[in-house]
Order: C-alpha cells, then sequence, then structure tokens
C-alpha cells in the first residue's frame, strides 16, 4: 500500500520549492508552475508515495490517496 507519513523529505528535496506538504493536515501541495520535473521528490520518496503522471503532455504528481486519509 501507498503510504505518506508527512517525512517531508519531498519538500525538502524540491529544488525550486514546488511542494509543500501540511503535517497537520495530512495534505500535500504541489504547485506545476514551479515544477522542473526532475523527479529528485520521486526519487526522495522512501515510501514511494509520489509518482510522476503517466502522461507526458500534461505533466503532473499524485500522491497516494490513502496515505492522506485520516
Ligand atoms: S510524499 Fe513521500 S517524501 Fe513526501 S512527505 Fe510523503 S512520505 Fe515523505
Ligand atoms: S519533480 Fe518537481 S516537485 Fe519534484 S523535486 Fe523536481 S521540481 Fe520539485
Amino acid at each position: 500500500m501507498v503510504k505518506c507519513d508527512q517525512c517531508q523529505d519531498c519538500e525538502r528535496t524540491c529544488p525550486s520549492a514546488a511542494i509543500t506538504v501540511h503535517v497537520e493536515e495530512k495534505t500535500f501541495e504541489w504547485e506545476p508552475f514551479k515544477c522542473i520535473y526532475c523527479h529528485a521528490c520521486v526519487r526522495a520518496c522512501m515510501h514511494r508515495a509520489i509518482e510522476p503522471k503517466a502522461n507526458v503532455s500534461s505533466p503532473g504528481y499524485k500522491v497516494g490517496k490513502k496515505a492522506f486519509k485520516a
């Protein structure tokens, strides 16, 4: 099961500050206009909770939804 524990490794790793993890709210914010699509966040996530979207013509990232459910 994909599971995010709000460790914030992705946020710390992102070179363009495109990710904000709201720990208390258990939400994940990704800003596509800041993202340079380096995939550093994907590699940094020990839980494999971040996956690049398959459709590169509309790039974006998704985080395992179950991970952010209370
Ligand atoms: S998506 Fe991965 S790296 Fe980012 S906060 Fe969740 S577990 Fe940590
Ligand atoms: S792919 Fe985007 S969100 Fe992920 S680390 Fe790189 S710039 Fe940041």
